[in-house]
């Protein structure tokens, strides 16, 4: 090859510097591999220096930390922000309160919540004490591959710079801005990775805010999801306890849903027969604390927005968040796509950095040994059933209505008054009553249609590489 200027090569190049990019990073670093994460940056106002997005609403329940396989003692101590105790489920007229997922954890408790800034500049430090390089401040624009002989990947960067590599990493995100035309060259004109996992149709917005609680009414061990009270397929809202009495509290919604599609209009909470248009991410956030806490406080006084040293810009922050099934990677050009960006954020959205985290180690560890080819089986191994559960979870719920979530919690605290033990997050161990049982049919039926490789929206043999 022709020596080019501003050319580096590398073994292993990591689009990405997120979750699942720097543990690709440190994965591929540790067995000794030459490797470089590119991270375009994106400013923070809750860090000094540039870094990856790190958007996140930053829960993690308990059985998460054996899928990601991380050491929790070994975390900065500053990393962890609250021991979570359990979650609140509620829906228009109905709610459920749980203390435990019921699936095996090595975790002693529910869960906890974290700072996923801190989090992301320790993973990224790791990678660098481990001999990896984190490049921050420009964005990798293309990628070219040549198939002849062993696959070579020549990535150009913003900044004018090349990266050559033998084994690439694609830890772009949702957004699959470098993905997706990679992906496009190896997938048929009817399975284009841009037509099947496009963001503009594939993507939920997320929008967060950090707010200051009066506290009282602060539960510092609770996470709690607001079900049926705003219309569109996984669209909730949620709030989650940060340091202090301070709380993050977003929802997911739609991109460009249109509100005069939206049947039964009043039987969600958040809407407003005023609407004309679907409302804003602030508006919907503002509306639910005045449910909530409008009767006895002034929202805007009593919960301020932290506007300074908090989230991307004043106290907020949004994200584009992926609604797409998990896809294969094209193994045979030396290719694996993790975290976000092959889909794994997708159902319940926020279930994503232990798959992030677990799929960038698998993938890091194999391209530092040449054994990409393992990839597509090694994640399914790993994070398999979690997939399909949150498919087949999102797959129910998909339509359902305020009334339906209502039924669902009423349901579920009936079993639980008489149950202790066994799972509540798959409701796999529920015996007994007509509700609980259609419930689990349904569940089942749908958890079946999704196994083995039926799990990944594009697989590995639709593919062409040579
Ligand atoms: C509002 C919200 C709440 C969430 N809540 C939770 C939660 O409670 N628990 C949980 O586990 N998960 C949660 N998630 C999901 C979690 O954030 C994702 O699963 C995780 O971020 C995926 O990690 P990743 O490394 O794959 O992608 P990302 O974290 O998205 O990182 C991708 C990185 O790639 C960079 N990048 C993109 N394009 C380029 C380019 N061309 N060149 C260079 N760099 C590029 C981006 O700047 C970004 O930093 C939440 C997500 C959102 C948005």
């Amino acid at each position: 090859m022709r020596h080019r200027e501003n050319m580096q090569r590398v073994d292993v190049a990591i689009v990405g510097g997120g979750p699942a990019g720097t543990s690709a990073a440190i994965a591929a670093a540790e067995r000794g591999a030459d490797a470089i994460v590119i991270e375009k940056g994106v400013p923070r106002s809750d860090r000094d220096r540039l870094g990856p997005d790190s958007t996140d609403a930053a829960g993690f329940l308990d059985y998460w930390v054996d899928i990601a396989d991380i050491d929790v003692e070994a975390l900065p101590e500053d990393v962890i922000l609250r021991e979570i105790d359990g979650a609140d489920f509620v829906g228009p007229n109905e709610h459920v309160a749980i203390d435990r997922t019921g699936l095996p954890s090595s975790y002693d408790g529910f869960g906890f919540t974290f700072d996923r800034t801190r989090l992301d500049d320790h993973l990224r430090d790791r990678a660098e004490q481990m001999g990896a390089e984190y490049r921050v401040g420009t964005a990798v624009r293309s990628v070219e591959t040549d198939l002849t002989g062993t696959p070579e990947h020549t990535l150009r960067l913003a900044d004018g710079s090349e990266i050559v590599s033998s084994q690439l990493i694609l830890a772009d995100g949702p957004q699959r801005q470098v993905t997706i035309p990679v992906l496009d060259q190896y997938l048929p004109a009817d399975r284009q990775a841009s037509s099947v996992m496009n963001p503009r149709s594939a993507n939920h917005i997320a929008y967060q805010e950090y707010r200051e609680f009066p506290e009282e009414v602060f539960d510092p061990s609770r996470l709690s999801f607001w079900w049926g009270w705003m219309p569109g397929e996984t669209a909730y809202p949620w709030i989650f306890p940060n340091a202090g009495s301070v709380a993050r509290i977003g929802l997911t919604m739609p991109i460009g849903m249109d509100i005069g599609d939206v049947s039964d209009r009043d039987a969600y909470r958040l809407l407003k027969p005023e609407d004309e248009r679907f409302p804003t991410g602030r508006v919907l956030v503002r509306r639910m604390l005045d449910e909530l806490y409008g009767d006895e406080y002034d929202v805007e006084t009593d919960f301020p927005v932290l506007e300074s040293g908090h989230g991307k810009s004043d106290g907020t922050e949004t994200y584009p968040i992926s609604s797409t099934k998990p896809i294969d990677s094209p193994t045979d050009a030396n290719i694996a796509v993790v975290g976000g960006a092959m889909g794994t954020t997708s159902a319940f959205h926020e279930g994503g950095d232990h798959v992030a985290i677990r799929t960038g180690k698998i993938a890091g560890r194999l391209a530092a040994t040449d054994s990409l080819d393992r990839y597509n089986r090694s994640w399914k191994e790993a994070i398999g059933e979690e997939v399909r559960r949150n498919v087949a979870m999102a797959s129910i719920v998909e339509a359902y209505t305020p009334a339906d979530w209502d039924h669902v919690f009423r349901t579920v605290r009936d079993i639980l008054s008489y149950r202790d033990g066994g799972s509540m997050i798959d409701f796999s161990s529920v015996r007994t009553g007509f509700d609980a049982l259609s419930l689990l049919t349904r569940y089942e039926w749908r958890r079946f249609l999704q196994r083995g490789d039926r799990c990944a929206m594009i697989q590995e043999s639709t593919y062409s590489v040579r």
